[in-house]
């Protein structure tokens, strides 16, 4: 017997609309690329995009046509959101971080109508532009006055204030199938090209409501949300939806993402709750321990996109600021899990609790998770046993958007994505990940956890940042090695016997809680640690860099 309940589609356009109603002081503060900030009310927002939406018409941009944007975090980009989307067509996230090839591969394999770039990014266009096959027609995120930057003398250029500036102000937004598409983004590939991950309306609307069951401490009428996480990539973590679904208000940061700039922002705009991923928050730490006190008003994190250490979460905690950890992924819309202490273990010494904090955290709200060994088996989850990582939900891809092979790699056990995480899970459904598949390191036949050792070795007072990778090795294939910015405080000690010091005491921490053959062969100081176009480091260029840190192998 079926239900006998209406079938409304869940659409993004809904998403405004509620918020508009019921939230209408929700306020949108940007600071844009000339520095200026511009506060809008969710109502501005909303004539705006309906502006927009008639300006996408106009240009005759039809559902299921793909609008592109290469911008920072601010109304305008949020604009785009609810506009490209509201009228059926999909609006596609370029990361500006990625190399020009790829932003060049990404527009062409997605087909691309339009692109809305920020002015200060149009340089990057112009170098892109000659390398994709049918450009998209240009139109420039600037204000009315600005001059147009002198793009490729090809590209037809608009101007975004111009372009909405005479249209009507309301839309007649359309309904349709709540499975059509709204977003892509693509991964950002680490080998091979990006694989496109194509959102629908229902995906994202569902994503935005278990969002904002997980993180009601963070997200409520009334927050001053700063997502430093970028628009450009995995919509923000569901932040541009999530937001105005609560009444929360989104405070964006433009190009400015510096610890000194960030830290001004919260403070002068006094943000309650900020989203970004360990490495961008470490600078915001080190903002706050120069200036000797935390911005005013700042009652929570959330840290997600790699993992962080107890000294991390401490440091924040210690001024009273709650950390929330979060794990996820591009194919995930993007969050998966909500990381926090069950209430089944708040009796537990508070030592205890506090290593629970370092977990990844339970599935939220309708995401399931197994972990498989290396024949596809499911293993228990017992807190101890480790395997590759599988999830399905309604708000994780089903396949990459026109890329089979992609798809038979990472879909191949039907009904589930393969994540490429290895991790385990605990008898309250608590997920700890030990490492990337791609970043364990194979010694003598046996594997070593380049994350638990990290996370073991930021323990260490004198270390900022660390990385263990996997070297070629002529004896054991591969060895691990350390390389680690040291703090401000140890400094640019030259002397190698304070050096050759700091690595002895590295052993004797990771000594406690590791066999002597996984120990680190050496640990290499240096200034700054390469990172991904998503702001994480990159272990793939440090495994290019120190290849032949062994001598050459392959001799
Ligand atoms: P990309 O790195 O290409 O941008 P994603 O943003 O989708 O891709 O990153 C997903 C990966 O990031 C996960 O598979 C996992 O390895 C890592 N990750 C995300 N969140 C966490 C976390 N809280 N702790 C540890 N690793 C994380």
């Amino acid at each position: 017997m079926l239900g006998q309940m209406m079938h409304q589609p869940l659409l993004i356009k809904n998403i405004l609309a509620h918020s508009q109603m019921a939230f209408p002081t929700t306020k949108i503060v940007s600071r844009t690329g000339d520095n200026s900030i511009q506060s809008h009310l969710i109502g501005d927002i909303a004539r705006r995009s309906a502006q927009l939406a008639h300006a996408l018409d106009a240009l005759n941009v039809q559902a299921g046509d793909r609008v592109a944007t290469l911008a920072w975090n601010d109304h305008r980009h949020l604009e785009l959101y609810y506009a490209v989307s509201g009228i059926g067509a999909v609006c596609h996230t370029i990361n500006p971080r990625l190399p020009q090839k790829q932003i060049a591969y990404v527009i062409e394999h997605a087909g691309d109508k339009l692109l809305f770039v920020d002015e200060g990014l149009a340089g990057l266009l112009e170098k892109v532009l000659p390398l994709v096959k049918n450009p998209p027609t240009i139109i420039v995120l600037a204000g009315t006055t600005s001059p147009l930057p002198p793009l490729n003398a090809d590209a037809d250029l608009l101007n975004y204030e111009v372009m909405i500036g005479d249209q009507a102000d309301d839309f007649d937004w359309p309904d349709f199938d709540e499975n059509t598409a709204s977003g892509m983004c693509y991964t950002s590939g680490t080998t091979g090209n990006p694989k496109g991950v194509l959102y629908s309306h229902r995906s994202t609307t569902l994503h935005a409501m278990q969002v904002a069951l997980s993180f009601a401490n963070a997200l409520h009428e009334g927050a001053r949300v700063l997502p430093i996480v970028p628009l450009f990539h995995v919509n923000a973590w569901g932040l541009p939806f999530t937001c105005p679904l609560v009444g929360a208000s989104l405070i964006f940061a433009g190009p400015f993402l510096d610890g000194p700039s960030l830290f001004e922002l919260m403070d002068s705009q006094q943000v309650t709750s900020a989203w970004g991923v360990p490495t961008v928050l470490t600078a915001v730490l080190q903002e706050i321990k120069r200036a000797g006190r935390p911005p005013k008003g700042l009652n929570n994190i959330l840290v997600g996109g790699s993992a962080i250490s107890l000294g991390f979460i401490d440091d924040y905690e210690d001024l009273g600021i709650t950390v929330n950890h979060a794990w996820g992924m591009t194919e995930m819309s993007p969050i998966g899990t909500q990381g926090s202490i069950p209430a089944s273990s708040r009796h537990l010494p508070l030592e205890k609790q506090r290593h629970l904090k370092k977990r990844q955290g339970r599935g939220i709200f309708g995401i399931d998770m197994k972990i498989v060994d290396q024949n596809g088996d499911e293993i228990a989850q017992d807190g101890k046993q480790s395997g590759e990582l599988y999830v399905r939900s309604n708000t994780t891809a089903a396949q990459y958007y026109n890329n089979p092979e992609a798809t038979a790699e990472a879909f191949h056990d039907a009904g589930w994505f393969r994540t490429g995480d290895i991790a385990n899970i605990d008898a309250t459904g608590n997920l700890l990940i030990t490492d990337r598949a791609k970043d364990l390191i194979k010694s003598g036949g046996e594997w070593i956890s380049s994350l638990e050792h990290e996370t073991a070795i930021m323990t260490h007072k004198s270390i900022a940042q660390c990385a263990v990778i996997a070297v070629p090795h002529p004896k054991w294939d591969e060895r691990p090695i350390i390389i680690a910015v040291p703090t401000s405080d140890f400094g640019d000690d030259k002397d190698s016997k304070v050096r050759a010091a700091l690595f002895e005491d590295v052993l004797s921490l990771l000594g406690v809680e590791f066999p002597k053959w996984q120990m680190p062969d050496a640990l290499v100081l240096v200034d700054e640690l390469p990172l991904t176009a998503t702001g994480k480091i990159s272990k793939l260029r440090l495994r290019q860099l120190y290849r032949d840190y062994f001598g050459d192998t392959n001799e």
